[in-house]
């Protein structure tokens, strides 16, 4: 079976390249206005753009709908003539899931409105395309938080976020993008427009509809607005970097953080000594923030909606004993928030640093938190016992039991040599994952890369009830054909 970002993609329905009719063209061109069109190969690149730079997309035309009825309009005649729709956000997304094998691209670039921000009812309601870290300061400036937040999010939009079911930074204390929806409104394969804009916190109204298109990566409808619960803004951040003498310390110090700051740890972030030496190799700004060098780190941060509140005397009340335990070595804590970016820089830039370092096979897996230690020394010691002077790079929300195992090249291979070997190291990690009862894809989604994968480890059952969705909301098989499920 051909395996994760190194397979062959196959999108269409039959896999066919297929040229757009022209009378598709001139009626969407019609709905849209000159403005809502693109045809021009060169103007069509950003849309195509794969960030991984795995694949090849190709469209014959980007559709830019300004408002819920245009997108129904464009659905509606793409259903009509029986031509794909891949809906785009801000194509940060890690597994393929707008690559496009022709047919109509539908762009969420000028859904752009915040429509509400609702303080006193703690909400905020947006249209899809809006930039994430847009809709952050729209909240802030009304003194709320909307707290999803990952290294994509200057350019990743809402609706992409929700069809990914996005994981991030702030999921240890806010949970996913699935838990901070109140309601949505979506354009269904046929054209037809759902309204679940509710801004309710209780609705035992039947099946929970919205949870349906929130994950599913565009395969039952495009997302055109959606009510996003907002929270208290902190007042009171620290973030501190600790120092570990072994992997097995960071669990018990995450528990001993937690038992004692609560819901105030708001996140612990695992990195390994080989990311810093990685982002201090290729990052410029990424600095080594200890004087010596230390095999694991925690980044933890704690947040309050107090004014002043002592956040730095319970976490150093935790520091101390984990310093008598020989859980912890050493420490630093970000004094200004200059200081915090760069601690926070440190995590954020290993992926890019990996990527410049050569040949990356990457893992987004999840196991329950209590196993992460005992799952990172069994992949890591299956991995090297495999290919002795690979290097294993784990890193990631620890707190969630999310981590990023990613593996770089050793020194003396090349990139191409170490990546023909990339479904060996796939097959071991994920079995692996399988095994301890996890998750070959915690947070980043399943798209065209891990759709084969998913069939491969998911239970029959599971398989045959997402197809049974698919098929009722998608009959055709037009919306996002080739993602999540076959
Ligand atoms: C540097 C970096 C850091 C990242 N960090 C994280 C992280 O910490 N956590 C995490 O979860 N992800 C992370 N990601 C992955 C990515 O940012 C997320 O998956 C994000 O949610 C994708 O948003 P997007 O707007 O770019 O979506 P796109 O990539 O445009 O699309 C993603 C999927 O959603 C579908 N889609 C987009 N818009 C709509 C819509 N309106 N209606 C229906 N379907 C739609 C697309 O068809 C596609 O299947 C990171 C990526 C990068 C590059």
């Amino acid at each position: 079976m051909p395996l994760t970002t190194a397979c062959v993609v196959r999108l269409g329905v039959n896999n066919q390249t297929m040229a757009l009719d022209q009378k598709l063209v001139a009626t969407i061109t019609e709905i849209l206005g000159p403005n809502g069109v693109i045809t021009d190969a060169g103007d069509m690149a950003p849309y195509l753009h794969e960030e991984r730079g795995l694949a090849e997309s190709s469209a014959d035309l980007v559709a830019r709908p300004a408002n819920t009825s245009e997108v129904s309009e464009v659905v509606r005649a793409c259903a009509a003539s029986k031509t794909p729709i891949v809906p785009v956000g801000g194509s940060t997304g890690l597994v393929g899931g707008t690559l496009a094998s022709g047919g109509v691209l539908l762009a969420t670039d000028r859904l752009i409105k915040i429509i509400e921000v609702d303080a006193l009812n703690n909400t905020m309601t947006v249209e899809a395309g809006c930039i994430l870290a847009e809709l952050q300061n729209a909240a802030a400036e009304q003194n709320c938080l909307f707290p999803l937040s990952l290294g994509a999010e200057g350019s990743c939009r809402i609706g992409g976020n929700l069809s990914t079911n996005a994981g991030g930074v702030g999921v240890l204390r806010y949970g996913n993008t699935r838990d901070l929806v109140l309601g949505l409104e979506v354009v269904l394969p046929s054209g037809e427009i759902w309204d679940g804009l509710s801004a309710l916190r209780k609705d035992n109204t039947g099946y929970d509809l919205k949870q349906l298109f929130i994950g599913a990566e565009g395969t039952l409808g495009i997302i055109t607005k959606a009510v996003l619960k907002l929270f208290p803004a902190p007042r009171t951040t620290i973030t501190v970097m600790a120092a570990l003498p072994e992997l097995e310390a960071i669990l018990k110090l995450f528990d001993a953080t937690r038992q004692l700051c609560g819901d105030r740890l708001t996140a612990f972030e695992l990195i390994s000594r080989i990311g810093v030496e990685l982002g201090m190799a290729h990052i410029p700004g990424v600095i080594d923030p200890f004087e010596a060098e230390h095999p694991y780190y925690a980044l933890i941060e704690l947040t309050s909606p107090r004014e002043n509140d002592d956040l730095r005397s319970e976490i150093e009340t935790v520091l101390e004993k984990a310093f008598e335990a020989n859980i912890v070595t050493d420490a630093v804590f970000a004094e200004s928030d200059a200081q915090r970016q760069e601690l926070w820089k440190i995590r954020e830039e290993i992926p890019a640093a990996q990527t410049r370092e050569g040949g990356s096979i990457k893992h987004d897996i999840s196991v329950p938190v209590s196993q992460t230690v005992a799952f990172i020394t069994a992949a890591s010691k299956q991995v090297s016992d495999a290919l002795p002077g690979i290097r294993p790079c784990p890193f990631g929300h620890i707190g969630d039991g999310n981590i990023h195992f990613n593996l770089t090249q050793p020194e003396a291979m090349t990139k191409a040599d170490f990546m023909a070997q990339a479904e060996e190291f796939t097959r071991i990690v994920y079995d692996l994952v399988v095994e301890m009862k996890g998750s070959i894809s915690a947070e980043h989604g399943i798209g065209a890369f891990k759709r084969e994968e998913l069939e491969h480890y998911a239970s029959a059952t599971k398989i045959n009830l997402m197809r049974s969705i698919k098929q009722a909301l998608d009959p055709e098989n037009l919306m996002n054909p080739g993602k999540v499920v076959s």
